[in-house]
């Protein structure tokens, strides 16, 4: 087998010797990921998207009828994300005679499950150019981690969580930034729930900022204002075990005995937030015994 090149474009027979099960787009050699065939044309069996293109690819996982699983090919991604190996990445090309691009290869840097509006479960996989060694050499790390998280923003069905491979420097690098800071700012540094204000010294004060859908890893929290409330260490830590929820008319709720409960959370009229996130928390961080 000649060796490939990024750019090299090859017909069906061709690729066939590298992508040998040719019926799936994940080729599994000696139980790992050896190849994955995508297609972002509306050809397409799934739907593959770039969100950036040629550096940063979501694709869907294996199964065409209902809800996708966690079975053999899809596991064999998981894993080929944990274990950070590089893997062949193909397009099919329509035309006649169907060819497919070769771009070289790629790793696996995230996956989750998503609702398609249609019902449908499908597993979602991000794929990058880049290998997890090249973004930390990166002098702009954190620039390039940002800009990631946005380009996932604006992938057309709101796939918002960013890759979870970025976990750790994006809760680091996101906890600092202004974002969390400007919202402190707009409470007076109060706690939303009690109203408190730590002082830190003679004109400082202190108090945090809580995701309510965490970010990064499995939870997948956006740092947006829409999931972030102001907080006194207490009630953060209450939320953060989910002693704590938010009601229907942004009560707070528990299943506990707490002083708070039944107590309205206050909210600047220009700070709403996201129903999905306070659902998110209720049914899965909220203990309920
Ligand atoms: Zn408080």
């Amino acid at each position: 087998m000649k060796k490939l090149l990024p750019g090299d474009i090859l017909y069906f027979e061709e690729f066939k010797k590298y992508h040998k099960n040719i019926r799936v787009g994940i080729y599994i050699k000696k139980g790992h990921v050896y190849s994955i065939r995508f297609d972002t044309s509306e050809h397409g069996e799934y739907p593959d998207r770039w969100i950036r293109k040629g550096e940063l690819l979501d694709y869907s996982g294996q199964g065409k009828k209902g809800d996708q699983t966690w079975n053999l090919y899809n596991s064999a991604m998981r894993k080929a994300q944990y274990e950070e190996y590089p893997i062949k990445l193909f397009e099919t090309l329509h035309g006649n005679p169907m060819r497919y691009k070769y771009y070289g290869e790629w790793y696996v840097i995230n996956s989750y499950e998503k609702i398609f509006p249609s019902g449908q479960k499908l597993i979602r996989f991000t794929i990058s150019k880049f290998p997890k060694e090249d973004l930390k050499k990166c002098e702009n790390e954190k620039e390039v981690i940002l800009k990631l998280s946005d380009d996932l923003k604006n992938v057309s069905y709101d796939i918002i969580e960013p890759p979870n491979r970025y976990k750790a420097t994006i809760n680091r690098v996101i906890r600092d930034t202004q974002k969390a800071n400007q919202l402190k700012e707009v409470y007076n540094w109060t706690c939303q729930i009690c109203n408190q204000r730590l002082p830190r010294n003679s004109n400082e004060y202190y108090v945090e900022v809580h995701h309510i859908q965490p970010l990064g890893g499995k939870h997948n929290g956006v740092d947006e204002f829409s999931n972030m409330l102001v907080l006194c260490p207490n009630h953060h830590a209450l939320f953060d075990y989910g002693v704590i929820g938010i009601g229907s008319n942004l009560e707070v709720i528990s299943y506990f005995d707490v002083d708070c409960k039944g107590k309205k959370i206050y909210f600047r009229e220009d700070h709403k937030l996201d129903p999905a996130v306070i659902d998110y928390h209720n049914h899965v961080i909220l203990q309920t015994s």
